[in-house]
């Protein structure tokens, strides 16, 4: 199975309302030019400097998504480009990528990661630390960053029930606060949840948006 043969195959499993962002990390430039060739125009990637060097090397008509743990020091390398920033799990990040966002006049897309699976090493904020964030001050003073959803990874674990409870959670998670943070905004929307073993789970729980890697790209070393 080549890459394009891969990609249609998930992608025909897809509703239209679901985005899929194949995920690219650690795949070489031509593998993403063959999945753009067959129509594919985002991709994720989780290093900064892997994905600039990709952005300078690839169409100019690529949204890229950062789907990894973001540092504060290196959002100013993708702030010029990043479509959607998945992963932001700190008020200091989102102003850092507000900062940078404005020395770039643009605004930049992203959506809270919540921290939903059990495993110590995962990323993220709890729900009651997002509505902390969502009620500072010094992020209503942001101009140029735009929350649109929320991102979550389930735990890693063959257990359905867990995962599906998991994602389910974060399904709930959003729409509260959706409900008290923007009920009149069309574009909080998003809920970034779903990989190459779990999406079809977190599709059923609700999911708008699946990180599909080494199902199309083939394993990763
Ligand atoms: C690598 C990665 C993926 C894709 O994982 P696969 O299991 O290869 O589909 C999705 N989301 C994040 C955050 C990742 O780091």
């Amino acid at each position: 199975m080549t890459v394009s043969d891969n990609l249609l195959k998930v992608k025909n499993t897809l509703q239209k309302n679901i985005t899929l962002v194949p995920v690219s990390k650690r795949k070489s430039t031509e593998m993403i030019l063959e999945a753009y060739n067959a129509g594919q125009r985002i991709f994720g990637e989780n290093k900064v400097q892997e994905l600039t060097k990709k952005y300078e090397a690839l169409p100019k008509d690529i949204q890229w998504h950062f789907i990894g743990h973001l540092q504060s020091n290196k959002v100013k390398y993708i702030a010029p480009f990043i479509s959607l920033v998945h992963a932001v799990d700190s008020l200091k990040l989102l102003k850092e990528i507000n900062k940078r966002a404005k020395q770039n006049d643009r605004t930049i897309n992203c959506l809270l990661q919540i921290y939903i699976a059990q495993e110590e090493s995962k990323f993220g904020l709890s729900f009651d630390e997002a509505v902390e964030l969502l009620n500072s001050e010094a992020y209503k003073k942001m101009e140029n960053v735009k929350i649109v959803g929320l991102m979550g990874m389930a735990t890693n674990t063959e257990n359905i029930t867990k995962v599906k409870s998991e994602f389910t959670m974060l399904k709930n998670y959003f729409d509260k606060i959706k409900q008290d943070f923007f009920a009149n905004e069309h574009y909080f929307k998003e809920i970034s949840m779903g990989m190459s073993g779990d999406y079809q789970i977190a599709i059923e729980a609700g999911s708008t948006m699946i990180r599909v890697g080494s199902l199309i790209f083939g394993k990763r070393n």
